[in-house]
């Protein structure tokens, strides 16, 4: 018996790193799981089969968060195939770094499509479906809060609107008992930051912990928001960076 039974979420960009390690743990819980994916069916269906492996009903679907009718399209078809829809996890994110004088408009425009728009439009799209108890948590970022070297301006600012969504979010939304709320992550041991990538020293020496977090543990926090204990959070920013901000 989990604290999710009977539910349903979504977890956009689950195939891979923090949004699959958030997909497992909310199947744990006792939620069927949906995940959008960009590129990798391969690692979609492998978290469809461990969803299903812990006994929860599993669903992946390929949708580029840059393109609206893409998403509006997946937060419908989870809802018809589920037939609900509780808990959004807005995860997928690109990580497009550089001095603002290089960056191109492609990567300008990727960026606020698939971090800004599309967490944006999922929410839209998700609150339609959601009733008392549902629950959006967004992935922000620990670099929103500290630009700790050059080249972020664009992702922090990207980042950032998710503090202004989520906020905006858990005051009209209140009244329907749906919350809302931001993590932000530090340094995660995933494929886009990886703990033995060529930064990882200096990145590790930036948080009081002195490592990275295990994806899991940014899960844990997403799945007490996501979870009855969370209940009357909302509109909260929580920090599970290490320290990095402390
Ligand atoms: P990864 O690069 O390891 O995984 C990204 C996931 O998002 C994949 O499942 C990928 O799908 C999906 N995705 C990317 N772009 C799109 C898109 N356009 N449409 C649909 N899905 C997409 O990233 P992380 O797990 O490291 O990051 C997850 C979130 O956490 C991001 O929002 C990131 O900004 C944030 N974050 C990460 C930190 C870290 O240190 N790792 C620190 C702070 C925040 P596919 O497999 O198909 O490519």
């Amino acid at each position: 018996n989990g604290v999710l039974d009977g539910k349903v979420a979504l977890v956009t960009g689950g195939s891979r790193g923090i949004g699959a390690a958030v997909a497992l743990r909310l199947a744990g819980e006792g939620a069927d799981v949906a995940l959008t994916y960009e590129r990798r069916a391969d690692r979609a269906a492998e978290l469809v089969e461990q969803i299903k492996a812990v006994g929860r009903r599993a669903l992946a679907v390929p949708a580029d968060s840059a393109d609206p009718e893409a998403v509006r399209a997946a937060v419908d078809r989870v809802a018809g195939e589920f037939g609900r829809l509780d808990v959004l996890v807005n995860n997928a994110g690109v990580f497009l770094t550089g001095p603002v004088g290089e960056l191109g408009p492609d990567e300008v425009e990727r960026t606020i499509a698939v971090n800004v728009r599309a967490p944006f439009v999922f929410a839209q799209a998700a609150v339609r479906h959601m009733t008392e108890g549902g629950r959006i948590v967004s992935i922000g970022s620990n670099v929103a809060e500290r630009a700790v070297f050059p080249g972020l301006a664009l992702y922090s600012m990207s980042k950032t609107a998710l503090l202004g969504l989520t906020r905006g979010l858990a005051r009209e939304l209140g009244g329907r008992g749906i919350t809302a709320n931001l993590v932000n992550p530090g340094p995660t041991d995933t494929d886009a930051n990886p703990a033995d990538g060529p930064n990882a020293e200096a990145i590790r020496g930036f948080t009081a912990l002195g490592r990275y977090a295990d994806p899991a543990e940014i899960a844990a926090v997403v799945a007490f928001l996501a979870g009855p204990d969370g209940g009357y959070v909302t509109g909260a920013t929580i920090n599970a960076d290490g320290g990095f901000t402390s």
